[in-house]
Parts: C-alpha cells; structure tokens; sequence
C-alpha cells in the first residue's frame, strides 16, 4: 500500500499542494487529473524522492518510502544524446539481467542501434518506458507517459500498465487526455489548484467526465461568447 498523508508543498510562497492524502493499494494503477499547474508533477515528485517531503508522508507498506522503490518515467526525459538506445537499455539491464529487451522491442520497434539524438520525443519515450520496464521496483510512477507517443505505442504502454499491476505493481500516473485514464485506471483523483477535489473509482469515471465538462463548459462559455461577438 502505498499511502500520503496530509501532503503540503510549497515552492517559496506558492502552496503546490494543500493536506492531500490518498491510498493506494498494490496491484492497482491510479491516475491523477487537473489542469496545468495544478499540482500533480509535484506530488509525483514528491512520491519518487525527486522533492523532499516538507509537510505529511509518503509510506510505502508502513515505511517512509525510499526512492529505490520507484520506478519514476518524468514528463521530459534527459538523455544523453550521443549513445545508442541499445547503449541506455544495457544499463538498466545491468539490473536485471534477465530483462528481454529483444521482446520488448518487437513491441516498440526502436532502431536500437542508432544514436538516441536521432530519435524522435516519441521515441526517445518508448526508450525511456522500455528501460523503466526491467527496473524491479513495487511503485511505478509515471508523469504523463503518453505525451508524444503514437497510437500503437499509447496502447503498449496502457498493456504494460495493466500487466504491471497484474504483477501487484502500484502505479500512479498522470495525463491529460482523460480517456487515457479512464481505460486502465481503477481510481482517478482530480487536483484543483492543489486541492485534492476528488477521487473516482470506475464506476463513477462518467460522473467525473460529465463533472469536468460541465466545469469547463460554464467557465469559458461567457468568454468565448465575449471573443466572437
Ligand atoms: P502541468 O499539467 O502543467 O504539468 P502540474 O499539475 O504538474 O502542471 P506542477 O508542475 O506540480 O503542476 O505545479 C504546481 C504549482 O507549483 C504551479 O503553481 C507551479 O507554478 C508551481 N511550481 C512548480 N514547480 C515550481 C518551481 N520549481 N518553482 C516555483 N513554483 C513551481
């Protein structure tokens, strides 16, 4: 289980977060939403040791969680340029020498050989996912995977999410596009403005769509109207 409790974070007078606590138990993928700025690469951060924790915890199985538990994938992954794809997996294989990347190639289909500064930012993802792949970690966090990545491989990443969590992996993930979501998670929470609005489990995603769309809706409406007249 991996558990926050009552998280705030401020970068200097800007309170990012504001007492969030959520759990999530092992074996399942949760997602996050809200608008830019709302607060989900910072408690995504935060979950991966990237940012200190200044107010509340984060406890993976009733410990202080360590950030050799996370499998963490940022939004922007630094690479260096100048080795081949095949070079950056050999070192996450060197953690688990028994990881496939051959068959997981036959997935995302990189030209492995090349140098990762011919890649694409699609590619350059997939590489960074299919690394991620053999770490041996319980907690995968994953900060808007599919930004960038084409049809086929958004659909190999959402099977390798479910397969992860079939393995009892936790996964905590965000994104944009809330039919990503919907599809593989089993909660999706809502961050407003730092605020943890609300969480939905699968029976009531149509709610949050409908709740988000009506919220939207109204805000803009007037301003567009204002816009066009
Ligand atoms: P996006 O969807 O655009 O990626 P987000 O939900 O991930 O946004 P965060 O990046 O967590 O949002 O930002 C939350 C708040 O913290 C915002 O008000 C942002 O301006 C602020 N913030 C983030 N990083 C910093 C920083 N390094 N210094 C100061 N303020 C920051």
């Amino acid at each position: 289980m991996l558990a926050l409790h009552r998280i705030c974070y401020r970068y200097g007078s800007v309170e990012a977060l504001k007492n969030i606590s959520m759990e999530i138990p092992a074996g399942t993928v949760h997602g996050l939403v809200g608008m830019n700025g709302a607060g989900k690469t910072t408690l995504l951060q935060l979950i991966a040791g990237l940012l200190k924790v200044q107010t509340g915890s984060i406890c993976y199985n009733e410990k202080i969680i360590a950030p050799s538990d996370v499998a963490f994938l940022p939004t922007h992954n630094y690479m260096y340029h100048y080795i081949t794809g095949a070079e950056y997996l050999a070192l996450f294989g060197a953690q688990n020498p028994q990881a496939d990347f051959d068959s997981l190639n036959r997935i995302f289909k990189l030209p492995l050989k090349r140098l990762v500064d011919e890649y694409s930012t699609g590619m350059r993802k997939k590489l960074a996912f299919m690394g991620l792949m053999a770490l041996k970690r319980p907690v995968f966090v994953l900060d808007e995977p599919f930004n960038g990545v084409d049809l086929e491989g958004t659909m190999a990443f959402q099977q390798a999410i479910g397969l992860l969590a079939e393995q009892g992996k936790t996964v905590v993930i965000t994104s944009h596009i809330l039919e990503s979501l919907t599809e593989i998670c089993h909660c999706i929470h809502y961050l407003h403005q730092g605020v943890l609005e609300g969480s939905y489990c699968r029976n009531a995603f149509s709610d949050l769509q409908n709740q988000l769309r009506a919220r939207f809706a109204q805000d803009h409406q007037r301003y567009w109207e204002q816009f066009f007249s």
